[in-house]
């Protein structure tokens, strides 16, 4: 409820005019779920990671010991964080420009199980590929994928918090500027779930082949109903929340922004509890979240 207030009150504190462009839910506060911890603790017995690959849990390569395997993992910028509603700095900022192939429905889309996270791809036409420029950024940022980090119970799977609150699934859609390694810059768009009595439908088509590509690692599985992105995403112009950060799996390499909508999407469980039976097959793919980095210097900032 407290959440509630702060993201209400923030709404009309920073929106002077204009209409309103999402609306806020109370996040769940679930009881605990039905999902299948006896299925994840017989998959945690089946070992299917690479030598001397990460982890999440508390093994020898698990997040703890992640700075130790990967150096870069051991910045003063890692993500996710914390994000304190308290202490926000507010920032002026003109409407983000999502290019219209977001409304688009690609001609493909694949699913690939890339061994701790579910990617989404979608194809594009090279003169049609969807483009965010505009409000905080200085550049022109092509989307790239799509990628999960969900929960084993509805009260944890998100990678930031909300005054230390955690959503039960995250989404993070990456996109990039530059074409060469060296100045290749990256955005990341980060959107939370919560459980709600609305189907997301392009979740359903996502959940078509779920199955099939989580059995299938590193195999890219066709979506037999590509979407649009919109459909998936909400393409907001203002009201999000930004800070410079890195990426969440290993090598955590930082100079990533971070653009964090707050206010939640919704999921169905039954949606969500799909997701989670993933754990019959592949242990790593539940629970996929790193724990909460410092803030240390960094400034968190309330684009409106
Ligand atoms: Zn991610």
């Amino acid at each position: 409820m407290v959440l509630y207030l702060k993201l209400f009150l923030l709404h009309f504190i920073f929106v002077l005019c204009g209409e309103k462009n999402a609306s806020l839910v109370l996040p769940p506060r679930s009881p605990c779920n039905k999902c299948n911890q006896s299925k994840l603790n017989k998959a945690q017995n089946h070992s299917c990671s690479p030598p001397n690959d990460f982890s999440y849990g508390e093994g020898p390569t698990g997040p703890d010991n992640w700075p130790a395997m990967f150096r870069t993992c051991d910045g003063d910028k890692q993500s996710p964080i914390n994000i304190d509603m308290s202490n926000l700095r507010r920032q002026r900022a003109g409407a983000l420009d999502w290019s219209p192939a977001y409304f688009n429905t690609p001609k493909k889309m694949t699913l690939t199980n890339v061994g701790h996270r579910l990617v989404l791809r979608a194809n594009y036409p090279d003169d049609c590929q969807p483009r965010l420029r505009a409000g905080i950024l200085q550049k022109v940022y092509t989307f790239k994928a799509i990628d999960f980090h969900w929960g084993s119970t509805n009260s944890k799977g998100s990678e930031h918090t909300v005054d230390e609150y955690a959503y039960p699934m995250e989404m993070h859609v990456i996109h990039t500027s530059g074409v060469e390694f060296s100045n290749l810059q990256t955005v990341v768009i980060a959107y939370f779930f919560q459980i709600g009595e609305k189907r997301c439908t392009s979740i359903d088509k996502i959940l078509e082949v779920f199955t099939k590509a989580v059995r299938h690692p590193n195999r890219p599985i066709k979506l037999r109903h590509p979407f649009s992105l919109s459909s998936l995403l909400y393409a907001f112009a203002s009201e999000y929340i930004t800070y410079e950060g890195s990426f969440t799996v290993p090598p955590c390499q930082e100079g990533v922004k971070w653009i964090i909508y707050p206010y939640p999407l919704e999921i169905s469980l039954k949606q969500l509890e799909k997701f989670r039976l993933v754990c019959k097959y592949a242990r790593d793919l539940v629970n996929n979240y790193r724990p909460i980095q410092p803030l240390n210097n960094r400034c968190i900032h309330f684009v409106s």
